[in-house]
């Protein structure tokens, strides 16, 4: 049944309502799907080069919009100024970057008897896509940049609690001069509006990005229509810290592997493991890293983490810690808002929740390692795959590890997972597809396949 009614967004870092959305009702999201499949004709069929230059012009109203949208993250989300910059500046980006999909969007010539053989790669027509509240601008622009880009019109759902950015960006695609109905931004209840996008036999690509659990819904919904999806799905990253690493770097590098976006990351690499015999030099230089680890009002230039999204994800991080022994932490204001500190544990053994489940808050548990084989074993000891780091002064050790561990998106000597034009994605529960990266486009298409008698 439809719902009706109206979200009142919190500042994280305050606690306080600040602004109202309207909630799409479900024949709300249904007039969206329709006037998406509407201008799905024209989209398709416009000149390549013509499609390729209206995304670079949103590119562009997106990048003059960059310190607005960011503004808006840090109130909306309690994200640091300094990455709701480079979240908007990544809009910008993955839109640039694809903006060169509609001329190379190429199929084959393949050689066959009596014949020619071509193939062609056409848009689906409307990809619904669905965002979590934790990155809800560069984790829509994963969606919407390369689905457009491949010649589908899109409709959008952003978290509810997180649409703002998503919202003005809607606004910023009409500005650049994307005819309406090619982008349209529905926010509301992930139950009304996201299992729509499920259900509606006019949507034909489901792109995902949130739970686990709500990721596997999506799945067997969409398999009723044999309905394209992808899911970006949870993770509990390992980092691996070898005796033969600069130790000193690989310490200094953990809390942002981990604290970035106070831990609300699919990729934070939450999973510690150091080998035994450097396990109290890296813990020693990791206590002092946190506590210059900086908490503070995400509005302030430096600062390195701001509050928890909701009341709600801070006391669900807060049920890991009670049941953990915490080895130290590091400072949060306290008061009004959503505040945690920098949180390190030492795990006494693998059963424990604050290892095995994702807290996707600012809590990390360290184990030691005796060997090589250990430490692959115990990273692929979890329902996840989605990324990792190796610290290692080994190089033949780098690439037997990054081959052994079973993730998407591992970096060797850093933290750094997602890079636009390299592909992103999950192993076992992490998800389904990959996003980001050349390939990206040819997932928003069918392949067709034509030969010509001769
Ligand atoms: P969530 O699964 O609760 O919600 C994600 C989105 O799905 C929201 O927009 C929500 O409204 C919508 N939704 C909820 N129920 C739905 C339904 N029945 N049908 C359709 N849509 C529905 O997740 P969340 O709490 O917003 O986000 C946190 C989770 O997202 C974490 O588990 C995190 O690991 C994961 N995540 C994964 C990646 C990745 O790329 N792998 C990136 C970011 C977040």
């Amino acid at each position: 049944m439809a719902s009706t009614g109206a979200t009142t967004l919190v500042n994280p870092a305050t606690g306080r309502g600040f602004r109202e959305v309207h909630s799409v009702t479900e024949a709300e999201a249904d007039a969206a799907i329709e006037s998406a499949h509407a201008a799905f004709p024209s989209w398709r069929d416009l000149p390549p080069g013509e499609r390729a230059r209206l995304l670079r012009a949103f590119a562009a109203v997106v990048d003059a919009h960059n310190e607005e949208l960011a503004r808006l993250e840090v109130e909306n989300s309690g994200h640091t100024i300094g990455n709701a910059r480079w979240e908007a500046g990544n809009v910008r980006d993955v839109l640039n970057y694809y903006s060169a999909t509609p001329e190379r969007l190429v199929g084959k010539q393949i050689p066959v008897a009596g014949g020619v053989d071509i193939t062609f790669h056409e848009p689906l027509g409307v990809v619904g896509v669905i965002v979590p509240w934790n990155f809800p601008m560069p984790i829509a622009g994963w969606g919407f940049a390369p689905a457009l880009a491949a010649g589908n019109t899109v409709v959008l759902k952003p978290a509810e609690l997180t649409p703002l950015t998503a919202i003005r960006i809607g606004e910023l695609a009409l500005e650049a001069g994307l005819p309406p109905g090619v982008f349209t931004v529905v926010p509301g209840k992930g139950s009304v509006v996201g299992n729509r996008f499920v259900t509606h036999p006019d949507v034909h690509k489901v792109v995902f990005t949130g739970s686990t659990e709500v990721g596997k819904q999506i799945m067997a919904g969409c398999a009723e229509q044999v309905k394209h999806v992808t899911l970006e799905l949870g993770g509990k990253s390992a980092n691996i810290v070898f005796a033969d690493a600069d130790v000193a770097a690989a310490a200094a590098e953990a809390p942002g592997a981990v604290f970035d976006n106070a831990g609300q990351d699919c990729c934070a690499r939450s999973r510690i493991l150091v080998q035994r015999s450097v396990y109290d030099e890296f813990l020693g230089r990791l206590e002092t890293a946190v506590r210059d680890w900086r908490v503070i009002d995400p509005a302030d230039e430096s600062s390195q983490m701001g509050p928890m999204v909701s009341a709600g994800q801070r006391d669900s991080v807060l049920q890991y810690v009670d049941g953990a022994t915490v080895a130290f932490s590091g400072d949060a204001p306290s008061g009004d808002g959503f505040w945690l500190p920098a949180m390190v544990v030492e795990s006494s053994g693998v059963a424990e929740p604050v290892w095995r489940e994702e807290v996707f808050g600012p809590l990390v548990a360290v184990m030691a390692f005796d060997d090589e084989d250990e430490a692959v074993a115990l990273a692929n000891d979890s329902d996840y795959g989605l990324s990792g780091s190796i610290y290692t002064g080994d190089l033949g050790r780098a690439l037997r590890v990054s081959r052994g561990v079973q993730t998407g998106n591992l970096s060797v000597n850093s933290h750094a997972s997602v890079r636009y034009w390299t592909p992103f994605g999950g192993y076992k529960m992490s998800g389904l597809g990959r996003e980001l990266g050349p390939d990206a486009p040819y997932a928003f298409t069918e392949e067709k396949n034509v030969f010509i008698a001769t």
